[in-house]
């Protein structure tokens, strides 16, 4: 048999549609496989050039890659890693596997291609990653080797990749730095005992993205068996909402906690500190009904006058209470505030016995914070300012001033008062704190008030006194420098 008619007889019983081309890409010959695959008639494809079945974008390419097969001919695949297309006669495009062999044919080199049809394979696949992709979960499959063999639109998203970019990288990738290692050896244990389960029972899991953020996950894993070996399908969740949501849990039962505490040392200090006056408002009641049987008017009327006025002290320290009380529980409303008009006002509700008050404003924005707490700060601060006046000073005065720079607000109440001893400055912002000889009434809550109020603000007080200037510094953080975590705490 002469040897072409070999290669005829050779093509028609190859199971798979093939055809034969020449170094110059010219068709020599093609099974009938191939011509239906591609929709030729018989013969229809000899002569011409095997161009005519390659897809218009790599059709000018083409040669090249040709000539390149035909400078070291060997037996390989075709187009490693790329999918593969063909063109039929109707101009359709079909998914291929193509194998290259070289043969020789009357005398010269040729290469023998034969073509695997993938479609149904394609669409298979296509039908897969429809499901993958319509999965509400992150999901990467691993191979044993920890290469990243399929990654589903999720995934893609959630690390920031575009398609296709983390197909053959190694799993650790998506894993920050610091746990690279220790991955690989969990990865080693996890192909030693592979069942279906949760990773890194009781730690913490981060993956990261293409950008270099970090985020909080939680994995599962399902082994899968594969033709020629094992991979692993990890399920992925982003839990960064939930743990933002247990943190900002944890942050609210540790200021519950931080409440309860006040409360009770509150509630101690309270009892105790209303305890004393009431039994003198007890002890002066009973001197009355001994002034009234003895019919000592005169002393019973000074006596119940005495009373009245422990009374009203009284009254006035469970008011300053129940604003203390009360002081956790402001509306947090963030405004701009004109310092000036607040200060007006609550100067125009004091009693001034005789004080001016002096302000200087240099601020250059207006400040942004809470107006109900800011109130409270400077009524408490310029009403001790007047309180605690020097009698016997020339003039007594309260300054007010204030200043700011790019992220703070500087508020500052003086006076030129009685001063505060040094032994007294650490505690007299605490509850119920007072200077052991002050005359002037009071229930030693002002200044925890002021401190809670410029806290809950996250600002800073400070103070600086000695006798005839007394000065309490405010700086507050500008509200718009603020975190939203920042003001929701205020
Ligand atoms: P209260 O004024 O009701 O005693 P505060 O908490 O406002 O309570 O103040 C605590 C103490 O600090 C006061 O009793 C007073 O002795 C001292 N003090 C506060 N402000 C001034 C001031 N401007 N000058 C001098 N002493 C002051």
């Amino acid at each position: 048999m002469r040897n072409e008619d070999q290669y005829k007889i050779d093509l028609e019983i190859c199971p798979m549609p093939v055809l034969l081309v020449s170094s110059t890409g010219e068709i020599m010959r093609t099974n009938r496989r191939l011509n239906d695959l591609f929709g030729f008639a018989h013969k229809e494809l000899v002569g011409q050039q095997i161009e005519v079945l390659v897809p218009e974008e790599v059709r000018d390419h083409h040669p090249d890659l040709r000539d390149a097969f035909f400078e070291v001919p060997t037996r390989r695949g075709m187009g490693t890693g790329r999918d593969l297309y063909g063109v039929r006669k109707d101009g359709h495009t079909i998914p291929v596997e193509i194998g290259l062999d070289p043969v020789e044919f009357h005398g010269s080199v040729m290469v023998m291609v034969s073509v695997v049809d993938i479609r149904e394979r394609k669409s298979n696949e296509a039908m897969i990653r429809r499901a993958l992709d319509a999965a509400s979960s992150a999901m990467i499959q691993v191979s044993d080797s920890g290469l990243i063999e399929l990654v589903n639109s999720r995934a893609n998203d959630l690390f920031g990749y575009p398609a296709g970019e983390l197909i053959g990288q190694p799993i650790e990738s998506l894993v920050p730095d610091r746990y690279r290692r220790r991955h690989r050896v969990y990865r080693a244990s996890y192909e030693n005992d592979r069942t279906t389960r949760s990773m890194g029972r009781g730690r913490d899991l981060f993956g990261i993205r293409k950008n270099g953020t970090e985020f909080p996950i939680e994995i599962g894993l399902t082994p899968v068996e594969g033709m020629d070996h094992l991979s692993t399908m990890a399920t992925i969740i982003d839990i960064s909402d939930r743990r933002r949501r247990e943190q900002h849990i944890a942050r609210k039962n540790a200021e519950l906690r931080r409440l309860n505490e006040e409360l009770l040392q509150f509630a101690y200090s309270a009892s105790h500190d209303l305890k004393a006056p009431l039994a003198s408002i007890v002890g002066l009641l009973t001197c009355c009904e001994k002034d009234l049987t003895a019919g000592d008017v005169e002393e019973a009327t000074a006596n119940i006058g005495r009373s009245k006025m422990l009374a009203d002290r009284l009254a006035k320290r469970i008011e300053d209470m129940l604003l203390l009380a009360k002081s956790d529980m402001v509306d947090a409303t963030w405004e701009d505030i004109d310092i000036a008009s607040r200060v007006e006002q609550i100067w125009s509700t004091l009693d001034h016995y005789g004080v001016t008050l002096v302000t200087d404003f240099r601020h250059t924005a207006p400040l942004r914070t809470i107006g109900a707490r800011l109130d409270v700060v400077l009524e408490n601060l310029i009403s001790n300012a007047i309180k605690y006046r020097e009698e016997s000073a020339e003039e007594n005065i309260v300054k007010v001033e204030t200043s700011d720079g790019p992220e703070a607000f500087h508020l500052s109440v003086e006076d030129n008062g009685i001063g505060i001893p040094e032994e007294y400055r650490d505690r007299i912002f605490n509850l119920f704190q007072r200077v052991a000889d002050s005359h002037q009434p009071g229930s030693g809550l002002g200044l925890a008030l002021t401190k809670k109020n410029v806290t809950h603000l996250h600002g800073a007080i400070a103070l600086e006194s000695r006798p005839g200037k007394t000065v309490f510094a405010v700086t507050l953080p500008q509200g718009r420098s603020l975190t939203q975590k920042d003001r929701e705490t205020a």
